[in-house]
């Protein structure tokens, strides 16, 4: 029976994976090696549907509850940890692509990985083509001409544009590829991709499924067939594997997923209209506002609108020289989804030069979100007033 997922974030695969201890809260299983038959295969080639453990390259109780936790909050049928976000993303790209093939990118997404494919995927002869996700046209127009892997990622990275995931998964389909969506800015919470027809969905677990920003890893959820290919083919022989700690601490960070978001998304609503109202600000980006350019297909893809909004002022020089002194409760720093807010400031032409590199067409559309620079905001869980006089001193 599939779990409500507020049981699921604490249930999912706890109990099974530390019998025969009768402990309510699942141990860490440190061990790399395991006691085994001397039947058993050696050869990650040889591994069997049910093969005992062996070794924690090749998967350990502890990694194996996480994988099952995280599969079954985006209600798919298995998962695969990582010992990071971009490492999930690479392994994938590995596994599905050889060279002469083509895939198709986010224009804007995670910088890393816009970046992984600018250099690594071009070096192995892969052509990747970045496409505004959010123009379906666009997307049409680049499987015409075909491609193997669709990788989407929503809300993007940093600027919260939105990509139509059953439509752009149709597309896919019909054109013979397959669609994996980069969900770490959505959280299962807000987003499912895989029921609305997405192939693989990724995480950094490091963000929001962590959610305490102490402990970084990646997942891949997707079929059983394909985990098993995967985890054999690529995870084993390239290594990327997550500590069991690291496991252990974002199985209990996971466990308040539910009620985070909620607060996430709460906060950050408010936050966002007292921003979008301010007289020293120029433009808000949020999915939960009335304003966002997609807010109808927030409404549909999206159960909540999580915690990441985008902030443009006139002068964010000026702003960024008041950081240091006007900060009491939001911290300056890169990364997000975590209990505390974050925000950090991204300069337009800086970010295309380093990672981007759009067209003057995709600029074009990037500014209207982002204009000459945004500051990105993760926000925290803190008591949304202490969250929002920083901000009051700030913009004052
Ligand atoms: C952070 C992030 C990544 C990379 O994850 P790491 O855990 O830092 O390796 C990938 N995608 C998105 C959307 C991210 O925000």
């Amino acid at each position: 029976m599939k779990k409500h997922p507020a049981t699921a974030a604490i249930h999912a695969g706890e109990f099974e994976h530390h019998k025969p201890s009768t402990s309510s809260v699942p141990p860490i299983n440190m061990s790399t090696t395991f006691l085994v038959d001397p039947e058993t295969p050696f050869s990650a080639n040889l591994l069997e549907e049910d093969a005992p453990f062996i070794y924690t390259r090749w998967g350990n109780p502890t990694l194996k509850l996480l994988e099952e936790k995280v599969a079954s909050l985006e209600g798919g049928e298995a998962g695969l940890v990582f010992s990071s976000g971009i490492a999930a993303v690479t392994s994938l790209m590995n596994y599905k692509l050889k060279s002469g093939e083509r895939v198709l990118v986010s224009d804007i997404a995670y910088a890393g990985v816009r970046e992984f494919g600018n250099h690594y995927l071009k070096k192995m002869q892969i052509e990747v083509v970045p496409v505004n996700m959010s123009d379906l046209d666009a997307v049409e127009t680049e499987l015409q001409r075909g491609a193997k892997l669709v990788f989407a990622e929503t809300p993007c990275n940093p600027i919260v544009r939105l990509t139509d995931l059953r439509e752009v998964a149709k597309l896919s389909h019909q054109y013979g590829a397959v669609l994996a969506v980069d969900s770490t800015f959505a959280s299962p919470m807000a987003t499912r991709p895989l029921e609305l027809g997405a192939d693989y969905v990724i995480h950094s677990l490091t963000k929001y499924m962590g959610g305490h920003g102490d402990a970084i890893g990646g997942a891949v959820v997707g079929s059983k067939a394909e985990m098993d290919k995967l985890r054999a083919t690529v995870l084993i022989h390239q290594g990327a594997i997550m500590s069991p700690f690291n496991a252990w601490l974002i199985n209990r960070g996971l466990v308040t997923l539910p009620l985070r978001m909620k607060q996430h998304s709460e906060n950050a609503l408010q936050l966002a209209a007292f921003l979008q109202d301010h007289p020293n600000t120029k433009q808000v980006i949020y999915p939960g506002l009335l304003s966002h350019p997609q807010y109808e297909l927030a409404l549909r893809q999206m159960d909540l609108f999580s915690g990441m909004l985008t902030l443009q002022v006139d002068n964010p020089v000026k702003v960024l020289a008041r950081i240091n002194e006007h900060l009491k409760t939001v911290h300056y720093a890169v990364s997000l989804g975590h209990h505390k807010t974050l925000m950090y400031y991204m300069d337009t032409e800086a970010l295309n030069e380093s990672s981007f590199q759009m067209s003057s067409t995709q600029m074009e559309d990037y500014r209207r979100y982002a204009g000459d620079g945004i500051f990105r905001i993760s926000v925290g869980l803190e008591f949304i007033e202490d969250i929002i006089e920083d901000f009051r001193q700030l913009l004052d």
